[in-house]
């Protein structure tokens, strides 16, 4: 009764549920690693830390950015340090009246609460019509008061923002920082870096992009990175090398916000980072990108081929895709969430239902680069056959599942998470 990333697509946009290599979690599980106490000394870990200070580099080099901690849980978490090290950058600079955090109305929803948890003031600014950042509303809003804004690039929609270095001036020329949302780089590896972009403040899902299981809970990891004007307020401690080679713990960062995290991050999560970057190589990176942009164009344009669905924003997408089913609503009823639970009945696991906010009944498609082209037109088919099968077996999917319906309000309000098996 079982499903996963293995036995089927898991399309899940924004959430990168792709096919993790074996020899990650094999390796990442030897005794050697999994056997490590946080609190060994330096000296009998030097191989943990050469990894985790190669690691920086290699992230470094990806995004385009001067220094990295590796030591957030999550994304979310990355976002809480960037926005920490966002206001110790204005106090630093006698600019402590920047209380305010601007995003766009396609923000993932830790956005607006990791900035709320930071101590400031959410301002939310409506995209155009392409489904970008409206640059006259952008320049509008940024004021003395703005501390930072918020983007991911490609945005949630799945588009690229092509005004990328005119948001970036813009930004900047107000005195407030940019800060990158890099959930979404399995778009952009290899092609594109956000500090290229002009971005400040850099965060990488590690277990949505470089390989590390997740969903339902797991260790995650969301490395933060800067440019150099923000490096002296990084976490401690830091990775340092010694004239000598050696690895060490650096505590010595007089400016630093202090400790984010117990022990260092989530190794077992950096390791299998660091297994896949190597296994992968720039190339590699670079060609995972390139089809799962391809595989999501490829299903958003024989999805939009069949006249079922429809797609508000027009633009070519990259790793993802947003389709909406208002128009199965208004014909015969059907809702997003219909469709989604009829997926199952098919086999198959449902999309992203309900996000990005500004499309009506989404249905938010992530396909990744390790989806065969057989998989992809299994999906395709499906979403097409489900728009023309009696309205009423829909909506009262799924069907073939041993649990109908569930109570989707009562199992969060009152999750019941053992089960006993007589
Ligand atoms: C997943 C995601 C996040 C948050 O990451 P977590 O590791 O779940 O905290 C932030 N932004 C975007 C666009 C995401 O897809």
């Amino acid at each position: 009764m079982n499903y996963s990333i293995d036995s089927g697509m898991y399309p899940l946009g924004s959430c990168t549920m792709k096919y993790n290599p074996r020899i990650c979690e094999e390796i990442s599980s030897w005794d050697k690693f999994s056997c490590t106490h946080p609190f060994q000394d330096y000296s009998t870990i030097q191989g943990n830390l050469q990894i985790l200070f190669e690691l920086e580099r290699m992230v470094c080099d990806l995004t385009g950015m001067d220094y990295f901690c590796l030591q957030p849980a999550a994304g979310a978490h990355g976002e809480f340090l960037g926005l920490l090290l966002t206001r110790v950058y204005h106090e630093s600079k006698g600019e402590s009246h920047r209380t305010e955090v601007i995003l766009p109305d396609t923000a993932h929803g830790t956005n607006p609460a990791s900035a709320a948890m930071a101590g400031y003031k959410i301002n939310e600014i409506p995209s155009n019509t392409e489904g970008t950042v409206d640059l006259d509303i952008l320049e509008k809003t940024l004021t003395n008061n703005t501390a930072c804004f918020m983007l991911t690039n490609p945005n949630t929609l799945g588009i690229f923002e092509s005004d990328i270095l005119e948001i970036s001036k813009m930004v900047h020329k107000a005195g407030a920082l940019l800060y990158y949302d890099g959930a979404n780089m399995n778009a952009i590896m290899g092609e594109a870096r956000p500090g290229d972009m002009g971005f400040d403040i850099v965060h990488l899902n590690l277990h949505k992009t470089f390989s590390t299981p997740h969903g339902g809970g797991g260790p995650g990891s969301g490395p933060v990175g800067v440019n150099i004007k923000l490096e002296k307020f990084l976490p401690i401690p830091r990775i340092g090398k010694k004239k000598d080679g050696t690895y060490i713990f650096d505590y010595d960062a007089p400016e630093s916000i202090g400790k984010i995290k117990g022990f260092y991050g989530n190794f077992s999560v950096l390791l299998k980072a660091y297994i896949y970057i190597t296994l992968m190589g720039k190339d590699g990176l670079k060609e995972a990108s390139e089809i799962a942009v391809l595989n999501s164009n490829y299903m958003k344009q024989k999805i939009l081929e069949s006249g079922k669905y429809k797609m508000t924003y027009k633009p070519l997408r990259k790793h993802e895709f947003v389709i909406s089913c208002e128009k199965l609503k208004q014909e015969k009823g059907i809702t997003a969430k219909d469709i989604a639970k009829r997926l199952l009945d098919h086999g198959l696991h449902p999309p992203t239902v309900y996000f990005p906010m500004i499309v009506m009944e989404a249905l938010m498609i992530e396909p990744t680069e390790t989806e065969s082209k057989e998989d992809l037109d299994r999906y395709i088919d499906a979403l097409i056959k489900i728009a023309d099968e009696d309205p009423e077996i829909v909506k009262n999917s799924p069907i073939n599942t041993s649990v109908k319906r569930v109570d989707e309000v009562g199992a969060t309000k009152n999750p019941i998470l053992t089960w006993n098996m007589i």
